[in-house]
């Protein structure tokens, strides 16, 4: 059995990769290329999964302007993620398409483990990644997720503003990190379908879902965290400095 990992990050408005954050004069990096502690947030979502000997080949989903200069960066700055050779695709207008895109590359057995993990979640830990894979192998599809501790409402949308429909039961809910795992074959499945549907998700899980398969809750971890606003920069630096 083969595992291999999808990084999608080919998310749109990056004008400029890897310049360091707050520095005058430069166009602002996206998520994803923005430097915590000197080194991009990819790069350190990275480096979590190439020393991990199980991970065969790491695929990694950018904007096609991106893909020659981050490979140059890799290659001057990170040697030892350079040197794991991680193949680099071109991405889609969303998420899922970037993930398509790069699953279209992977030569795979029907059993073989796929991962798929944010570009802009750092701070995934190997015993997260051990945990997906073993529960991927086992049960076809899994996902780290995390129990909800604030009360969660179904709102409706209105130009009064959002407007509470009902109260969902927090103990129902658990809020979805990466990395997501899927047999090669059930992660295919749902993707073709979905394609032929015309069905748009947020996530891999969803479209597995919707193919019918199981999808398991492991546990992830409220450090897990998916770096989205300037907020979460502040979070990560301090995480940084307290690890
Ligand atoms: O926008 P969202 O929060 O879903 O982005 C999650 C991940 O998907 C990010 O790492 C982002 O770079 C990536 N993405 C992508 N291709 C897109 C849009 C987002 O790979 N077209």
């Amino acid at each position: 059995m083969k595992v291999s990992v999808i990084i999608p990050a080919a998310g749109l408005g990056t004008r400029m990769a890897s310049v360091p954050r707050n520095t005058p004069a430069k166009p602002a990096a996206t998520k994803q290329f923005t430097e915590l502690d000197g080194v991009p947030v990819l790069v350190r979502t990275l480096a979590n999964f190439v020393k991990i000997p199980e991970i065969s080949t790491v695929y990694i989903a950018l904007r096609a302007s991106e893909i020659e200069p981050f490979r140059a960066r890799l290659g001057a700055d990170f040697p030892e993620i350079y040197a794991k050779n991680p193949v680099l695709v071109e991405g889609g207008e969303h998420r899922q398409g970037s993930v398509a895109n790069a699953l279209a590359q992977i030569p795979a057995a029907p059993d073989d483990v796929i991962l798929v993990h944010d570009a802009v979640r750092p701070f995934v830990t190997a015993e997260m990644i051990h945990r997906v894979v073993q529960a991927a192998e086992r049960y076809g599809a899994a996902i780290v997720g995390i129990p909800a501790v604030d009360t969660v409402k179904q709102v409706e949308r209105t130009a009064e503003g959002a407007m509470i429909k009902s109260t969902i039961p927090r103990q129902q809910i658990v809020l979805a990190q990466t990395p997501q795992g899927f047999r090669y074959e059930v992660l295919k499945k749902a993707f073709d379908e979905a394609s032929a549907d015309g069905f748009t998700g947020t996530d891999e899980a969803s479209l597995v879902e919707r193919s019918g398969h199981d999808v398991v809750v492991v546990m992830g971890s409220p450090r897990n965290i998916k770096i989205t606003n300037p907020a979460d920069f502040e979070l990560a630096e301090f995480y940084l400095k307290h690890s």
